[in-house]
């Protein structure tokens, strides 16, 4: 079965073409636009460039589009993208701006130009329904909770590879069937625990606790725009902070929306790039506001990663994932220092010879396997995509 991924932005259109069957998975192609203005156009684009690139020999074989929806009013999971779908987008648009839009009008977009196609959505969020209830409440009034204010969790699908392979990783092949079931039945209620702390640290970056294949917190919580600091999103900040601005700098709400969406993060922290690469330069060349932007990264993704230490009450794999998780041998190094006490061990030379492919970077005595798995979000779409139009069949 064809089964294209669309990865939707702002302003861009991503694509990843997948054969997928029973016992199969081959990524036949990938393609896209950036400085999209019309959604319509760059997916047509992208539709005949397939035929023409001999993908497909005719976009007719494409039986079903996975979208990695964001976050919706009222919706998670795993589920047909139709008119739910669209009205849980647009009622929190303004809580995901750069994506539920773009998603919005994408899925309408496959609707007239593939209709064939059978569309599901996968929610950024649908990892994480099954955490304590208490791990999702903010201590807001009633009102606030019923409009929908409350911890979600963002990047389920990277969580959920990490999931999966880690418990493959570690011989927990019964832990892997359960993740791999998980949106079908539901947590499996295995008794022997497997505890992962998954560290995804990229352009955005969160981190989730993870038991026997099922989340019981994450760093991420009513919007992408919490927890770790981000590229250029503020990540956690006091609520006090927000009044307190607009009078003490004289702003309205647009510009500390702008600024706390855009021009904050190691951006704002640096006053150098939102790129990793760029402010590790600036430090490595003297300047001290870098270095203390990368030394708040490191702190911010060890104070996340340590509460999950509790509720999970004990740890098997602390794994390293996405752009910046995957490429920094520093960066891991710093996030797991000082750590022997809790049984995370760093090998200076495996961890310094991986650069972005999977490996087991601990130690041979570190209790808890330290892994960097290279996140793999599409893939995760594609076998949630297949498995639910095969159940649907
Ligand atoms: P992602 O959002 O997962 O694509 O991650 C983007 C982040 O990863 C950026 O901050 C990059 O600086 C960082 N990154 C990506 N590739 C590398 C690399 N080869 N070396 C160092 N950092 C990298």
């Amino acid at each position: 079965m064809k089964i294209l991924v669309a990865n939707l932005g702002s302003t861009s259109f991503k694509y990843r073409l997948f054969e997928m069957a029973e016992g199969e998975e081959r990524l036949l192609g990938k393609g896209g636009s950036e400085r999209v203005t019309d959604f319509g156009e760059a997916i047509s684009g992208a539709l005949r460039q397939m035929e023409d690139d001999g993908m497909v020999a005719s976009r007719d074989q494409i039986e079903a589009v996975g979208f990695k929806t964001v976050l919706g009013r009222g919706l998670s999971g795993c589920v047909e993208a139709g008119d739910e779908v669209l009205e849980a987008l647009d009622g929190f648009a303004e809580v995901a701006p750069a994506h539920n839009p773009a998603y919005a009008a994408g899925i309408r977009q496959f609707r007239d130009l593939l209709p064939g196609a059978r569309r599901v959505a996968l929610f950024e969020t649908a990892f994480y329904q099954w955490m304590p209830e208490a791990a999702t409440r903010y201590a807001v009034p009633g009102e606030w909770h019923e409009a929908g204010i409350r911890r979600y969790g963002f990047h389920g699908a990277s969580h959920k590879f990490i999931a999966e392979r880690s418990a493959e990783l570690l011989g927990r092949d019964d832990v892997a069937a359960a993740v791999r079931r998980l949106y079908q039945d539901g947590p499996a209620g295995i008794d022997d625990p497997l505890r992962v702390i998954s560290c995804h640290l990229g352009g955005s970056s969160s981190v989730t606790g993870i038991r026997n294949g099922v989340a019981v917190g994450t760093s991420m919580g009513f919007s992408p725009q919490s927890g770790l600091p981000q590229n250029n999103r503020v990540g956690d900040l006091d609520s006090g902070a927000i009044p307190y601005a607009r009078k003490a700098l004289g702003i309205g709400m647009e510009d500390i929306e702008r600024q706390l969406t855009r021009e904050s993060g190691l951006l704002g922290l640096s006053g150098v790039s939102n790129d990793l690469r760029d402010v590790k330069e600036a430090a490595d060349g003297g300047n001290r506001q870098a270095a203390l932007s990368l030394e708040v990264l490191v702190h911010e993704a060890r104070r996340w990663a340590s509460s999950f230490l509790f509720p999970l009450g004990g740890l098997e794999a602390f794994v390293f994932t996405a752009g910046i998780g995957e490429n920094n041998p520093w960066l891991r190094a710093a996030v797991c220092a000082g750590l022997a006490e809790f049984g995370i061990l760093i090998d200076p030379e495996r961890n310094e010879a991986c650069r972005g492919e999977e490996a087991e970077i601990g130690s041979a005595d570190s209790r808890v396997k330290v892994l960097v798995i290279p996140a793999n979000e599409e893939l995760v779409l594609a076998r949630e995509v297949f498995r639910k139009v095969t159940n649907l069949n």
